[in-house]
């Protein structure tokens, strides 16, 4: 059986390794098919896709896009993307002023509070690449106002945190329509990440398929046995294909190592069926 692994990162947004490290690491933990997803760039596509053109290992175009749906942030994947597209790279970058304008809210945010210089700490982590919060996470830790990184987005960043800043993403649609105008397919992730209740989901789902997209992702890095059941039933009652990825960050993060528990339940049907 091939492994498909449709979702991860790489140093040009949020992950540790250059696309090249990450292809590598992926071809030795026996993955045949890997998808580079960055939030909201497309940059690391091409070392990958030379990186991969050295390995037996098919690399699939990719990108996690920052989405708004009913007042929440959600994240749509999407695959098999042609990077050339116009309409898709504007959305990206518009996207990603968003994202700078953030930064600078939250760096802000974090001095009235105490905490001086994130936004050129984290800036300087990131080295070029987009500002994530991870990159204010991991300042934060390095300075000790958080103990690890789970404290920093549970007490400052995350959705319930003092320095958490509200941004409008792109709508749910629109992602869709990006993703869909470059030929890929656009894929709901992680959806057991979003805090949703079951008739939450229901609605995400029936709206996600209206709006043209085509898959979720059934099994994705360290998720509940009983959660990928669930997704599994509902990807056959709403005609949604099924995907499966990692969203492998970091090699320090061994509950989401790149390959690693990805098989799909039977009932599903693969979002790589007709590749
Ligand atoms: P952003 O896209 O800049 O809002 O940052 C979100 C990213 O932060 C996600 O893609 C994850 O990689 C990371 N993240 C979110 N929540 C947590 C958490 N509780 N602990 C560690 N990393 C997190
Ligand atoms: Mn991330
Ligand atoms: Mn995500
Ligand atoms: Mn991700």
């Amino acid at each position: 059986m091939k492994i498909y692994d449709l979702h991860s990162h790489s140093l040009k947004s949020d992950g540790k390794l250059a696309p090249s490290a990450l292809v590598q690491r992926a071809h030795e933990k026996g993955v045949d098919f890997l998808a580079l997803t960055d939030h909201d760039i497309t940059d690391g596509i091409d070392e990958a896709l030379a990186a991969a053109q050295e390995l037996a290992l098919t690399l699939i175009p990719g990108v996690e896009i920052s989405a708004t749906w009913e007042n929440r942030t959600l994240h749509v994947v999407g695959l098999n993307i042609d990077m050339t597209n116009t309409a898709l790279q504007t959305g990206l970058s518009s996207i990603r002023e968003q994202r700078a304008a953030r930064a600078l809210q939250i760096g802000d945010q974090l001095a009235k509070l105490g905490i001086p210089d994130a936004h050129e700490g984290a800036s300087r982590i990131a080295q070029g690449a987009i500002l994530s919060r991870t990159h204010f996470a991991e300042y934060m830790v390095r300075e000790g106002h958080a103990k690890d990184f789970s404290r920093a987005f549970r007490d400052w960043i995350g959705d319930r945190g003092k320095a958490f800043v509200k941004t409008r993403w792109a709508p749910l649609q629109d992602a869709i329509d990006w993703i869909n105008a470059a030929g890929g397919q656009a894929v709901i992730a992680h959806p057991g990440r979003y805090r949703l209740g079951k008739s939450q989901l229901k609605k995400l789902f029936a709206d996600f398929t209206d709006m043209g997209g085509a898959a979720m992702e059934v099994v994705s890095g360290s998720q509940k046995s009983d959660d990928t059941g669930y997704f599994a039933r509902e990807t056959v009652r709403h005609g949604l294909l099924a995907s499966a990825g990692s969203d492998f960050h970091d090699p320090q993060y061994p509950w989401r190592e790149l390959g690693r528990n990805l098989r799909l339940p039977e009932e599903c049907t693969p979002v790589w069926k007709d590749w």
